[in-house]
């Protein structure tokens, strides 16, 4: 049985990020630049006023106070005036281009207007004062955004400035998620006494789409070969098909059998995991192919193993795992396998400290465990016991944490 390193080497050995995809600059959020962003221009394109004010120079103010002539104005967007002569100044505001002959801005606050026609200079300042130079943000040839940097905000921003309205970037994978189960019905229909509702179809859909790819459901499949081979087709030109359930030893559990007869080649069916410990990975032409347990806890932790820094690897991220964390164990724990568990719990952080507590039920079936928890504690394959107020790492799962700080830092 391979171990949770060596099965997620072995998946992330074979998958490659996506071909680029141009998308408009509003689009790109959170997706990875496929191309080195560059400035066609310096930014700002000429040197400018910080502040509303007069434009002076700075030789002309000796002594204060000191009157001088205003000669015109000019606001944001219009065109440079000058040149500003010995004993003379221009009203400007602020991100106005600077006259000729200034080089230096008075701020309002700093002066006495008069009639408009005069005005008189309160404050000295010095060259350069108040006025932000051609240039200084980027300048014209220069790289602002590096291939593979991810887009937040400000990147949409930078690109905007250097006038981008699109931009290439790595394409979304496309994740078809096939449910199996003679037992199961999705959420709106009535189920029958013997029935139970598909969940893990939409947890993985949600999975998917917080990692940034796009699901595509394949309904229900029913646990036999025809039924599954047909459901499986519609996946075939996806990047990735996701399988959830008929994976283990049951007497209806077919899905191996099913993907061989696809041709799908199989690297490992078995993980030395818990929860998960039936986990099928293979590769069809370029696609990749996962069957993961069907207890809906084993769904969810395995796609967090193992899909989801495979799927953020195929967008072009480089921070493919979760951020993890060290923190002090509240309560013994004691396994006796040889497996990696991960086990479900409750992070809480107490005066720059954090404190983990293991939740008490860890069937793989118990689905409210994941809605309760925010991080899974992981235990190593070669450790069985450990004391409380030990140090254990925890895989921190997005459940806001760290909270908010009231009122608002
Ligand atoms: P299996 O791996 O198919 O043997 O399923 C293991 C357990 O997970 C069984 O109790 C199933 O009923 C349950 N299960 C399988 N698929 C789903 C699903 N899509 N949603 C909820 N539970 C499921
Ligand atoms: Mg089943």
């Amino acid at each position: 049985m391979i171990t949770v390193r060596d099965a997620q080497q072995t998946v992330l050995k074979k998958i490659h990020r996506l071909k680029p995809e141009q998308v408009d600059l509003l689009g790109s959020l959170g997706r990875v630049v496929a191309e080195p962003i560059f400035a066609k221009r310096d930014q700002p394109p000429w040197d400018n006023s910080a502040m509303d004010g007069f434009a002076v120079s700075s030789r002309d103010i000796g002594k204060t106070p000191v009157i001088l002539k205003v000669i015109g104005e000019i606001a944001a967007g219009g065109l440079s005036r000058g040149p500003v002569k010995p004993g003379e100044a221009v009203r400007i505001m602020t991100g106005a281009p600077l006259p000729e002959g200034a080089n230096a801005v008075v701020r309002i606050e700093d002066t006495d207007p008069l009639d408009g026609k005069k005005v008189k200079i309160l404050r000295q300042v010095i060259s350069g004062e108040n006025v932000r130079n051609r240039g200084e943000d980027v300048t014209s040839g220069e790289m602002v955004i590096s291939e593979g940097t991810l887009i937040g905000p400000a990147e949409v921003g930078m690109m905007a400035s250097v006038g981008r309205a699109w931009v290439r970037v790595y394409r979304r994978p496309r994740v078809a998620i096939l449910a199996t189960g003679d037992e199961l019905v999705d959420p709106g229909e009535q189920p029958e006494p013997h029935q139970i509702m598909n969940s893990n179809a939409y947890a993985l859909a949600a999975q998917v789409t917080e990692a940034g790819g796009k699901p595509v459901l394949l309904g229900i499949a029913r646990d036999e070969h025809k039924d599954l081979a047909d459901k499986l087709e519609a996946g075939r030109n996806t990047d990735v098909i996701l399988i959830s359930g008929g994976v283990s030893v049951g007497k209806y559990d077919f899905v191996k059998d099913v993907l061989s007869q696809m041709g799908v080649h199989l690297s490992f069916w078995k993980v030395a995991m818990k929860p998960g410990h039936p986990l099928v990975f293979g590769t069809l032409q370029s696609s990749s192919v996962y069957g993961l347990p069907g207890n809906p806890v084993s769904t969810m932790v395995t796609f967090e193993q193992f899909v989801r820094p495979a799927l953020l690897k195929m967008a072009g991220h480089e921070a493919i795992f979760r951020p993890t964390i060290r923190a002090v164990l509240k309560e013994p724990f004691h396994k006796k396998d040889g497996k990696t568990h991960f086990v479900r719990a409750q992070v809480m952080k107490e005066e720059e400290m954090y404190f983990v507590r293991a939740l008490r039920n860890q069937s793989s079936g118990v689905l409210s465990s994941m809605v309760r928890s925010n991080g899974l504690i992981i235990v190593s394959d070669t450790v069985q016991e450990i004391s409380d107020g030990e140090k254990v790492l925890v895989q921190l799962l997005d459940k806001r944490l760290h909270g908010q700080a009231v009122p608002g830092f």
